[in-house]
């Protein structure tokens, strides 16, 4: 076949088979137009998931009659002068409604705020018509109707009306939350509405509209980020560790306004938790960057999801660091929804607050309840109780360990509580231990609350720090065992473990080879008290072959003291007597990040006095 020019309907099919990929890429390429002409009131209507029919009406800035087939032209902007280094648009490639003409049928109609009258033009699979005068109200109506119609192959991958709807919701709140002075609205027979109230400009409009999209439970849950290093600002919300979702599909992030699927971020915020929350675990985000245009590149894709930083070290540094440091700032502080489950579980009566175990997701606390609900601890906001650090000798996890040797066990599960307590440990954050109940939970009191522990969670946590503090200063403590255990295992997870023999040391826990296919233990850490090593030794082989190749050192050493963690870890079961519960509540104090286990689950709840007041009718 001799080379000849392909026709423009098939370039601009060859451009959306990029631009429009599915119905919700549609709905971004209008909205954001729509953004770009600076309308304040932005309504979305779908039916058959997009796929029948798509509408975008604006109120903004319109299209005069004589630019429309402009508009609807390959390469036609008004966005862009010349320079491709300063963007400040949303759009800029002029491709979305040429790649939408091309495979599906597409009606642009328009006014702008001075014309007399409206004017429409059509395209249909690439075939034009139009313009002509049309009654339009002032701004600009985008129709997309039998989307893919023309290229047939690419329908065959839709994924269903359900899941195109839901996809569609999922871009209109992307981009709503960067634009909170306007108002979206969305609606339709695909019954995923949405109506977002414009909630103005500026730091408090912001979060309104974060609370609007992820929940008014989230704002409760979240600690405040502001931070800027060497030009660039991050701001925004995370959510504290106990508050987590099972994917990452909540975590929102733009960069100077444009909403970014950006790897380095979804990376950098991984990071940033991967203390305090296990693998299959995801904070809920909004985080804003911004900086000098010049320096990030938007033209990386032709949906302008992917970016590509000038100096993603400083990115990557700024969001892991600025989310530590306030994750550390807060201290020990349970998601306000364990304990407004656990409140709204107690009410009398069984349906007047509707369902609401933590097992439900955290939406379905009843509102009024939840605003009396106990705020939690933020020890970074009660000077008054200045908490003593631990020293790093007490800290050195022998101590931790300690804490639940001391003497023999007696057998009755409340003793603690027949003493009178000593009124200095009732001011305390976690109070004064009264009693261990069902071998795992110790029940504390404060002044003005019932505190409950999971003993387990809060120990495996305590280890977990310790670990990671001895890292910082000098070897962990070990003990030697009598015979050394051997632990038969594949050859290369037994060379691996070999090969890290110098950090497990570090750890305290003394590994060499053992001829081929095994390894000897012969010292274990201290604070790990009796374990059984050869789940230990395999656990450890596992999670080194796992971070092995892509994680950092620090990552490591991390995911390595967590596995030791969990195995040392007072199960529940033990009998605690009542020094050592108020041992394990003042290490909990002094220990940042106790709040929650390794897992992200809390480790404790409180209730407050006036709750349970309010609970038996008392106030
Ligand atoms: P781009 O957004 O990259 O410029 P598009 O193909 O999406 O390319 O749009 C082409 C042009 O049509 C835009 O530059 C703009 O001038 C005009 N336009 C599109 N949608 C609207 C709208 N809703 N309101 C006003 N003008 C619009
Ligand atoms: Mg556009």
């Amino acid at each position: 076949m001799p080379i000849r020019q392909l026709s423009e309907t098939v370039i601009n099919q060859i451009a959306a088979g990029e631009v429009i990929e599915r119905p919700a890429s549609v709905v971004k390429e209008l909205v954001e137009n729509a953004l770009d002409a600076g309308a304040s009131h932005i309504e979305i209507a779908t039916s058959g998931g997009g796929l029948t029919l798509i509408r975008v009406t604006d109120d903004g800035s319109g299209i005069p009659e004589n630019e429309l087939p402009l508009a609807i032209g390959r390469h036609c902007t008004s966005k862009l002068s010349d320079d491709i280094h300063d963007i400040r648009s949303l759009g800029f490639r002029g491709e979305a409604l040429p790649s939408i003409g091309s495979v599906g049928r597409l009606t642009l109609r328009s006014r702008p705020p001075g014309a007399s009258e409206g004017a429409e033009i059509r395209v249909d699979g690439g075939k034009i018509a139009g313009p002509r005068p049309a009654a339009a109200n002032r701004g600009t109506l985008v129709e997309v109707r039998d989307l893919f119609f023309a290229t047939p192959a690419r329908l065959k991958f839709m994924k269903g009306e359900r899941a195109e709807a839901s996809a569609i919701s999922d871009v209109v709140k992307r981009i709503a939350i960067a634009f909170p002075a306007v108002r979206f609205t969305l609606s339709g027979p695909d019954r995923t509405t949405l109506d977002l109230p414009a909630t103005g400009d500026g730091a408090n409009g912001q979060k309104a509209r974060i609370a609007q999209v992820l929940g008014f439970d989230f704002p409760e849950n979240a600690l405040s980020i502001e931070a800027m290093r060497e030009g660039v600002s991050l701001t925004g919300q995370v959510s504290i560790p106990s508050y987590t979702r099972a994917n990452a599909l909540q975590q929102y992030a733009y960069v100077n306004g444009r909403p970014v699927r950006d790897k380095l971020i979804a990376g950098a915020i991984r990071g940033a938790f991967a203390d305090v929350l296990p693998r299959d675990r995801h904070a809920v985000t909004a985080l804003f960057l911004a900086l000098d245009p010049a320096t990030v590149d938007v033209n990386v894709h032709p949906a302008k999801a992917d970016v590509r930083f000038r100096d993603p070290g400083l990115i990557r540094g700024l969001i892991i660091g600025s989310i530590r440091e306030v994750l550390a700032a807060s201290g020990i502080r349970p998601a306000t929804t364990g304990a407004a489950a656990m409140m709204s579980a107690f009410r009398p009566g069984p349906t007047s607050y509707g369902h609401a175990g933590p097992a439900n997701g955290h939406r379905s606390f009843h509102a009024g309840f939840r605003a009396a609900a106990p705020a939690g601890f933020d020890l970074s906001h009660s000077p008054s109780r200045p908490l003593e650090p631990v020293s790093a000798e007490r800290a050195f996890g022998e101590a931790v360990q300690a804490a639940f040797d001391t003497g023999p066990l007696a057998s009755a599960d409340a003793r603690a509580g027949a003493t009178a307590v000593a009124p200095e440990l009732l001011s305390m954050p976690l109070g004064a231990a009264r009693a261990q109940v069902h071998q795992n939970y110790i029940v504390a009191q404060t002044e003005d609350s019932l505190v409950i522990v999971d003993q387990h969670a809060a120990h495996e946590r305590l280890v977990y720090e310790a670990l990671k503090q001895a890292l910082a200063s000098r070897p962990v403590p070990s003990q030697m065992l009598l015979l050394p255990e051997i632990v038969d295992l594949p050859e290369d997870d037994a060379e691996r473990l070999a090969m890290h023999s110098e950090t497990l040391k570090r750890f305290g826990l003394g590994v060499e080879r053992f001829g081929p296919g095994a390894v000897a233990v012969r010292e274990t850490p201290s604070m790990l008290g009796e374990t059984d090593v050869q789940a230990l030794v395999r656990d450890l082989a596992d999670e080194i072959a796992e971070h092995d190749t892509t994680d950092t050192l620090k990552e490591r050493l991390d995911a390595i003291a967590a596995t030791m963690a969990c195995h040392g870890s007072v199960r529940s079961g033990r009998q605690l007597k009542a020094d050592e519960m108020n041992a394990l509540l003042r290490q909990m104090e002094a220990t940042p990040g106790s709040g929650t286990c390794n897992h992200g689950r809390p480790t404790y709840i409180e209730l407050k006095l006036a709750d349970i007041e309010r609970l038996f009718g008392r106030r």
